[in-house]
């Protein structure tokens, strides 16, 4: 597992991770998102022992990262942002070198090279030089090599960034796959991914952890008044009015540059989904569309990764931020 406690980055003046706290278990699957900038990169650089923390804390797989850090250190696999390869080797050279570094003996070091080449679908360049690799093959020889020697702890930066739709599916299926198996904390900026694969999400922000828990538990505590879209041919110019008149209804929101079309805030236990359809149908307005919304796991994000540093929620809105506030 990783077990990091008030983990803290300085570079100079300038704090890139301010105190975070979190954990990530055996067989569980923790996506970190964030916008640029946030400090992604720089937690799991410190995770996977390549950046040494200003402050806190940090157990990888058991091992202490500064009291017992090659002990650490062996416990992770790493998948870079940008992958570092030998680009004069062939794939099979390269992962030969890579199973010597981390200590595979020769008998050893074959049948899990084999077995790495499989699943992360390298058979067909296998005996290429990397230099003359798409830049998707070259992402898969890193998670070879990250994964080569069976770590307890996979930290992956942007695992399927720069990867085609097909190779995409073929790699998130090896990460769930893996993912079971292992503590895995993978950074993405592709909110469906870690909706799709992530059992947790942990939402970071210039620094600092904003929100935490599953996709669903996100969306559920995000969720506060309920919202309906409602669009009506013609734009009826009495629609606002007798639209926030109807029981429940809090306010209504014409969405600029879309006629006819309205927000309408309401009360989280109200569904006035049946009285818009009949008032619409007394005044005989048609009604084009009539959604309930949810939101997604983007607004959620966008909400809290533009918030203003001590601006107050928004719309009805209720989140957990478990362990620290937003910055202010
Ligand atoms: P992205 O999604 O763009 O990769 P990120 O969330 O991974 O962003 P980091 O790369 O961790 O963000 O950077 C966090 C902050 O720390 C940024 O403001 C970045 O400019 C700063 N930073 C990173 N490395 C250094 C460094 N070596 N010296 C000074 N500042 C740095």
């Amino acid at each position: 597992m990783i077990d990091a406690q008030g983990l803290t980055r300085r570079y100079g003046e300038f704090t890139a991770v301010d105190g975070i706290s979190f954990t990530v278990d055996e067989g569980e699957i923790v996506g970190m998102l964030g916008p640029n900038g946030a400090g992604k990169t720089t937690t799991l650089r410190m995770i996977t022992g390549f950046l040494p923390p200003t402050d806190g804390h940090l157990t990888v797989g058991g091992r202490d990262l500064f009291s017992d850090p090659v002990a650490a250190r062996r416990e992770v696999g790493y998948l870079p942002e940008n992958v570092a390869l030998y680009t004069e080797m062939r794939v099979s050279e390269y992962l030969r070198y890579r199973a010597m570094l981390e200590g595979l003996s020769r008998a050893k070091a074959g049948p899990r090279i084999s077995e790495t080449v499989k699943s992360c679908f390298l058979e067909e360049v296998e005996h290429q030089i990397i230099g003359t690799l798409s830049k998707g093959f070259r992402q898969r020889v890193g998670l070879a090599a990250a994964i080569l020697h069976h770590p307890s702890v996979l930290v992956l930066d942007e695992p399927t960034v720069g990867l085609d739709p097909k190779q995409i599916i073929a790699i998130r299926e090896l990460i769930r796959e893996l993912g079971h198996k292992q503590t895995l904390l993978l950074s993405s900026h592709i909110l469906p991914e870690v909706e799709l694969l992530c059992d947790r999400v942990i939402i970071i922000d210039r620094g600092r952890i904003v929100a935490e828990g599953s996709p669903q538990d996100l969306q559920e505590s995000w969720v506060g008044n309920t919202i309906l879209r409602v669009e009506l041919k013609g734009a009826p110019a009495e629609a606002p009015d007798v639209l926030r008149d109807l029981p429940g209804v809090v306010a209504v929101e014409t969405l600029a540059g879309d006629p006819g079309c309205y927000r309408l805030e309401c009360t989280k236990e109200a569904d006035p989904r049946q009285a818009v359809f009949e008032a619409a149908k007394q005044r005989d307005w048609v009604v084009l569309e009539l959604v309930r919304e949810q939101a997604s796991l983007e607004d959620i994000f966008v909400r809290l990764t533009t918030q203003e540093p001590g601006a107050s929620p928004g719309l009805g809105e209720v989140f957990s931020a478990p362990q620290e506030e937003v910055p202010s």
